[in-house]
């Protein structure tokens, strides 16, 4: 197993040093050859937002890779992701990938446009994953993540991003499946094994704290990270924001299942060090109790509802609500509506129905949710 992770800084999206200071990450981690190769790069649209909220893994950065992986010889590169709410012929205009992805000559590709069943045997709690049918067509995927908090993982970064090949709205039925932390970050673990990733470039020019994954603030940085090894790199990034790499869902469930790492203590930094440049005041999410995992596997599923969930229940701020109702249709627990009060009308939710999946927050255009 490769255990490098490349750490290089780089403070701006202008394309040249981006690519020299991904190039000097690719080279000193270990990029394999490309030739012949069809790769789909995978960046993080969680909203079609506007570059500068650093919502999404910012164009220029997408640049940069693409011109790095024609370099090193794939003969087709497609671009692609499904955000949440997306419904079909999203073409990544707003955050700008779409263009820029034409513009550098890769294919941007529509993921809701069919879908394959996708076998995990080796998964521990999910065997089969319906993902975009793209992955057929494809020799490697990349994932392109942005360094941001996340409200229900607490960090989002190379392995959660591979989430985004399960299209548009059939994400949510997974949330409601696996409600615990700990269970979804099983699940990721589990289509990360499926999907196979060859490798990731992460976006910490500028990436988010706060109530991330799109209500959070822009946070400058100041880096790119480079690994074959998508655990060592969600380790690593998760170190120099300042959680404890092994405290985190994703990581734990992934390290457990000692695939890509046997201890934290095995990755390498052949360039610069987690420690080096730590982001002491980073804006980072307070831990808080969830479900007990072990009764949430086990109980029969009428009786898991009799088990406290002890996550924040998300509330909405009226005041800058726009009354949209995103949040009502992608509540996969059908806990929100909009209803009558008084005169007017105003979003509510059941909290005995919300599961505390947090998706109405991530994709709230007003930021009006609150956890
Ligand atoms: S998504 Fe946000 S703005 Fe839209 S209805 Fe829900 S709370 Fe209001
Ligand atoms: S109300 Fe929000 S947090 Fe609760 S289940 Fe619905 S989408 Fe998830």
């Amino acid at each position: 197993m490769n255990t490098k992770v490349a750490i290089e800084r780089c403070d701006v999206y202008e394309p040249e040093k981006l690519y020299l200071a991904l190039k000097a990450a690719a080279l000193a981690a270990d990029f394999p050859s490309a030739e012949g190769k069809t790769v789909l790069l995978k960046p993080n649209i969680v909203m079609d937002s506007a570059p500068a909220k650093a919502v999404t893994t910012h164009p220029v950065f997408l640049e940069a890779v693409i011109r790095l992986v024609r370099e090193w010889g794939a003969s087709r590169i497609l671009v692609g992701d499904s955000p949440g709410l997306q419904g079909p012929n999203f073409t990544a205009r707003g955050c700008g990938l779409g263009e820029t992805a034409k513009r550098c000559g890769a294919e941007w590709v529509d993921f809701t446009k069919g879908t394959m069943e996708l076998d995990c045997p080796e998964g521990k709690i999910q065997r089969r994953f319906t993902v975009s049918k793209v992955l057929q067509s494809v020799d490697w995927v990349i994932s392109l993540p942005k360094l941001k908090n996340h409200q229900l993982m607490y960090y989002t970064g190379a392995m959660k991003n591979i989430f985004g090949l399960v299209p548009s709205v059939t994400k949510s039925p997974y949330h409601v499946r696996y409600p615990t932390r700990e269970a979804f970050a099983s699940m990721i673990v589990d289509l990360n094994i499926a999907v196979k990733p060859v490798y990731a470039f992460m976006d910490a020019v500028v990436a988010m704290e706060g109530p991330g994954p799109s209500a959070g603030t822009p946070k400058q940085v100041g880096l790119v990270l480079a690994s074959a090894n998508l655990l060592a790199m969600d380790a690593a990034a998760c170190t120099i924001v300042g959680y404890p790499a092994h405290l985190i869902p994703g990581n734990s469930e992934a390290l457990a299942r000692k695939i890509w790492l046997n201890d934290f203590s095995e990755i390498e930094y052949p360039l610069l060090k987690p420690e080096e440049v730590k982001v002491w005041d980073f804006v980072k999410l307070p831990f808080k109790k969830t479900r007990n995992q072990l009764l949430d596997f086990i109980l029969p599923k009428p009786l898991k509802k009799l088990i406290p969930n002890k996550n924040p229940l998300p509330a909405i701020d009226h005041k800058i609500c726009i009354r949209c109702t995103d949040c009502v249709k992608i509540c996969a627990s059908s806990a929100m509506s909009l209803k009558e009060q008084g005169s007017a009308k105003q979003i509510e939710i059941d909290k005995n129905r919300c599961i505390r999946c947090y998706c109405c927050h991530e994709i709230c255009p007003a930021k009006a949710i609150n956890i």
